[in-house]
């Protein structure tokens, strides 16, 4: 039977001011054949325009007050930019970062020069992420990849030489072919990097995409979905056995090293999100801007909102949205914040589903709430769908 919780308040409005900020960069050498982002390969055509559209819509859409905590710039590859453009981002952002905790920037190995480390150390950043995927040839090239495992230490050795320590390197697992003891291999060569933050993807076939289609006309084979869920496992507990915590499904970091923007994201909290496709989280509201890059130019340069179709969350969206990113971290489904945050007893809405998964041992209880076993997380998303 569920205990009753003591009523909280919403939080005062004031404290849901969003202090976390993303910036989207979409501009990619190639398209990888299993990536649906909103990505452009025309840099050479759209850079300069695109520059300058973004930097007017932060002029116009952050309030002259705003201070950042937390800036993640994505994509993309934000280190694709040119110098100049670097520079100009560095400048348009000078106002806001103030009182900065921490600023990301993800960068793809083999894009990074002495010159555009000079400019990011100048912006400011302080945690740099890269787009290894592998350290192995082989996995880089079935997954169409256009850079080598050689570059990646290049880049890390670039980067460390510049300064920047606060490195994480991102790893996907569950490749076509791919098997469990060359995953192990993989695992190995990241933990001896040193880096203090991994982040562990398993590969999807998002529709739309070649690998999709490969998949689906037999061309490409996907790995067993038991072997994925032992990819996973094995990674968690290498990574656990090496000092990681795992604070969310697919990120683990070293303690201290947790992505304090990710954590943003993870619960909830406010953010500003400039440039094409990029979502803002502002007092309960989520509107995202267009994901094409020649409409969202053309939007904001006749001063235009560049809002996509108005993304705005109602009740059960924002439930629905709220119980996905409770579900992949590490503190789970927590009574007293659902209370405080959605003003509803967990268990009054979910109370069929938690029974399900306790009883099939695929969800367990933490303090005031519920979170993934080590068998539910391979689940995640499935488990989610039943609670939504
Ligand atoms: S580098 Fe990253 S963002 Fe760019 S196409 Fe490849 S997966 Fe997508």
């Amino acid at each position: 039977m569920a205990k009753s919780l003591p009523k909280i308040s919403p939080l005062p409005l004031a404290a849901r001011i969003p202090a976390s900020l993303y910036i989207h960069i979409p501009f990619c050498a190639r398209r990888c054949p299993y990536c649906d982002f909103a990505v452009s390969e025309k840099r050479h055509v759209l850079e300069k325009n695109y520059m300058k559209a973004l930097i007017s819509e932060m002029h116009h859409r952050l309030p002259p007050n705003f201070r950042a905590r937390t800036i993640f710039i994505g994509g993309g590859t934000p280190t694709e930019l040119n110098v100049e453009s670097l520079q100009a981002l560095s400048d348009a952002l000078k106002p806001y970062i103030s009182g900065l905790r921490e600023f990301s920037i993800e960068a793809n190995p083999g894009t990074l020069t002495e010159k555009k480390l000079a400019v990011l150390k100048e912006m400011g950043v302080t945690r740099v992420s890269l787009g290894s995927q592998s350290l192995e040839n082989s996995v880089l090239e079935r997954l169409g990849r256009f850079h080598k495992a050689e570059q990646t230490e290049r880049s890390v050795a670039m980067l460390r030489g510049a300064g920047f320590e606060n490195l994480n390197l991102d790893l996907i697992f569950g490749v076509p072919e791919q098997s469990l003891d060359d995953l192990i291999r993989d695992l190995s060569a990241y933990i001896d990097f040193g880096v203090p933050h991994i982040s562990a993807y398993g590969l999807t076939f998002e529709e739309g995409t070649p690998f999709f289609s490969q998949r689906e006309s037999g061309q490409l084979k996907a790995v067993r979905q038991s072997l994925e869920a032992q990819m996973f496992h094995e990674i968690r507990q290498r990574l656990g056995d090496a000092g990681f915590s795992h604070y969310e499904i697919s990120n683990s970091a070293q303690p201290g090293h947790a992505c304090a923007h990710n954590r943003v994201y993870g619960r909830h909290g406010g953010y500003y999100g400039l440039g094409n496709s990029a979502a803002s989280h502002i007092s309960g509201q989520r509107v995202a801007n267009t994901r094409d890059v020649e409409d969202y130019i053309a939007q904001v340069s006749r001063n235009q909102c560049a809002f996509g179709e108005t993304d705005t969350l109602d009740r059960d969206a924002k439930i629905r949205e709220y119980v996905y990113l409770a579900l992949r971290s590490a503190r789970g489904l927590q009574r007293t914040l659902f209370l405080r945050d959605l003003g509803e007893d967990v268990m009054g809405r979910f109370e069929d589903a938690i029974a399900k998964h306790l009883k099939y041992g695929l969800l367990e209880t933490c303090p005031d709430g519920y979170r993934l076993s080590a068998r539910g997380l391979p689940l995640a998303d499935t488990i989610a769908v039943d609670f939504l």
